[in-house]
């Protein structure tokens, strides 16, 4: 069996960069350190900040004192505000690809529009974002609930969650044109997610069977595994190595895996290891890993 591990996979420079913050803050600060929501969404990479000390909370209301970190999806601007005045001690590590959608929000408002994003209105991200003007920002959670939205007089804005379906925002946008008149379309999906996404589409084809390593909260995690399975092949989201089920190898002569933004490399290696073990007892042969990244 093969085993090929996709050329864009894992840890993304917003991911990165937000756990890095939460670790410089606890080497360098005394006194509590409390992460407003998940830093990133993957269970193991929470549980290793848990385990240094940095607690975790799902509302601003239940810290006290000390310092407050913002995850990577970010939050609305009046939750920053009121941590400042509660006297905490903030630290925003949104990403800055993240950022970027806030901005354009904040920009299309600023000039009357109403803005529509492509997102998962229950994910950190769009509350974050909806947060900026609850009143003037529509979420659409899928294409088929379009022509259910408001009509909307004046200029209308179409953008979206980072981690959205570059296929899925294309065809959104083009419905959004037919439904409105005068729509300014700004596609806000991060280059992190586009480059997964090309790298699954392009594996997908080619596998018999597609892993996923991410968390079922990561969004991006559930898209790269729709992706494979739109393109026709059997693949599955799993959050750890001790999800892998033998039976899933049966007949499987390439296996492709890849990995969310938020996952660790090492959650992914030790699936790899997983995966070696149960081919190795199942008799799928012997066992080559070809790193797609290596083959530029
Ligand atoms: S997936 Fe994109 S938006 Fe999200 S943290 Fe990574 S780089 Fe930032």
């Amino acid at each position: 069996m093969n085993i090929h591990l996709a050329k864009a996979r894992g840890f993304c420079m917003g991911v990165e960069r937000s756990i890095g913050m939460a670790k410089e803050a606890r080497a360098r600060l005394d006194g509590d350190i409390t992460i407003l929501n998940e830093i990133v969404h993957n269970h193991s990479v929470v549980k290793n900040l848990e385990d240094q000390g940095i607690g975790r909370t799902n509302s601003i209301e239940n810290v006290k004192n000390g310092t407050l970190i913002v995850s990577a999806h970010g939050v609305a601007p009046k939750v920053i505000e009121n941590a400042k005045c509660r006297g905490l001690n903030v630290i925003d590590s949104t990403c800055p690809l993240v950022t970027v959608l806030h901005k354009a929000a904040d920009y299309y408002i600023k000039r009357n529009y109403t803005v529509i994003v492509f997102g998962d209105e229950n994910h950190d991200e769009m509350k974050g974002v909806k947060g900026h003007d609850p009143q003037k920002i529509i979420v659409l959670n899928r294409i088929d609930t379009l022509f259910d939205l408001p009509e909307i007089e004046g200029k209308v804005a179409f953008i979206s969650q980072s981690t959205q379906s570059m296929e899925r925002f294309e065809k959104a946008a083009e419905l959004v044109e037919t439904k409105y008149k005068d729509v300014q379309i700004k596609n806000t999906i991060c280059d992190a997610t586009r480059q997964r996404q090309a790298s699954i589409l392009d594996l997908a084809p080619r596998m018999d069977l597609i892993i996923v390593v991410g968390s079922q909260t990561s969004a991006n995690s559930q898209r790269l595994a729709q992706i494979a399975q739109q393109a026709g092949t059997t693949a599955y989201l799993i959050d750890n190595a001790a999800e892998v089920k033998d039976w899933w190898l049966k007949d499987v002569k390439n296996l492709g895996i890849t990995a969310g933004a938020s996952t660790p490399d090492w959650v992914v290696m030790e699936v790899v290891e997983m995966i070696e073990k149960l081919a190795s007892e199942n008799g799928n042969g012997q066992v080559s890993v070809i790193d797609e990244k290596d083959e530029e």
